[in-house]
């Protein structure tokens, strides 16, 4: 049985107060989520201040991108090492934001994702399809291709100390949503493609969906066999949606 999760991503938007407003919004709700796992990810900046307003309870906090290096001249990075020691549980690597705007290779994301794994951090994978990469038929090659990289840097049994997030790229931030039957279609390749491997790491694999995840979608997205739970951008950063797509989960 893999235990759902929901982590949202605050991305680069924030401040101390505004913050502070949203996690005792969340805390609040904590209640009511319902069995799920639910973790967010602010800018580094909030990491030690969110961690320590989440010390008592069970929502867990994450980093949205760490480096692939240990330590050194690497200005303006931050280690795996680092993170783990400000009490991060998990790290995005190869959010698409990345792999776009600031030119990370499925290479440099894999070493990301060991660097993370090598700290004890958990690794939630971020893969998915532009637009025309949909419309040219080539949804499946391009995350297999994103995943088969992570996949022989790692080897497969790393992914049970992992999480995947399907999040197709056209559909993030757009208000786009993949339908549940599209978004189960991509889970169920990437399951199937880590069972030839291992079948047992892939029944355990929780496997997120992400994209315009709201609270009025999010239940038809999370009753899919293959979805297990989301990864929450816009609408991670209002506690009230953000804490009806947590209880939207059902175990
Ligand atoms: C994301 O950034 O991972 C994301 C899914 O964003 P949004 O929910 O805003 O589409």
């Amino acid at each position: 049985m893999r235990q759902p999760l929901v982590v949202g991503n605050w991305k680069m938007h924030g401040n101390a107060g505004g913050i502070r407003s949203l996690m005792a919004e969340l805390i609040e709700a904590e209640g009511a989520f319902s069995g799920a796992e639910v973790g967010v990810c602010p800018p580094f900046v909030f990491l030690p201040m969110v961690t320590e307003l989440c010390a008592d309870l069970s929502i867990r906090v994450g980093a949205q991108n760490v480096s692939q290096h240990d330590n050194g001249a690497f200005t303006g990075e931050v280690s795996a090492a680092m993170l783990a020691e400000l009490g991060a549980a998990y790290v995005l690597v190869g959010h698409s934001e990345r792999r776009e705007f600031f030119a990370e290779s499925s290479e440099t994301v894999a070493e990301k994702f060991l660097a993370a794994q090598a700290h004890g951090l958990t690794p939630v994978l971020c893969l998915g399809e532009t637009l025309q990469q949909r419309e040219r038929g080539e949804t499946e090659k391009t995350v297999l291709a994103q995943l088969d990289t992570v996949l022989a840097a790692a080897g497969v049994e790393a992914f049970a100390n992992s999480v995947l997030a399907y999040e197709p790229v056209w559909a993030i931030g757009t208000g786009k949503t993949a339908s549940p039957e599209q978004a189960q279609q991509v889970h169920q390749i990437l399951r199937e493609h880590i069972a030839v491997k291992d079948p047992a790491v892939a029944d355990a694999l929780r496997i997120l969906y992400g994209g315009s995840i709201k609270a009025t979608n999010a239940r038809a997205l999370f009753s899919q066999p293959d979805i297990d739970g989301g990864l929450v951008g816009g609408a991670s950063l209002e506690a009230g949606q953000f804490a009806a797509i947590c209880a939207s989960m059902e175990n």
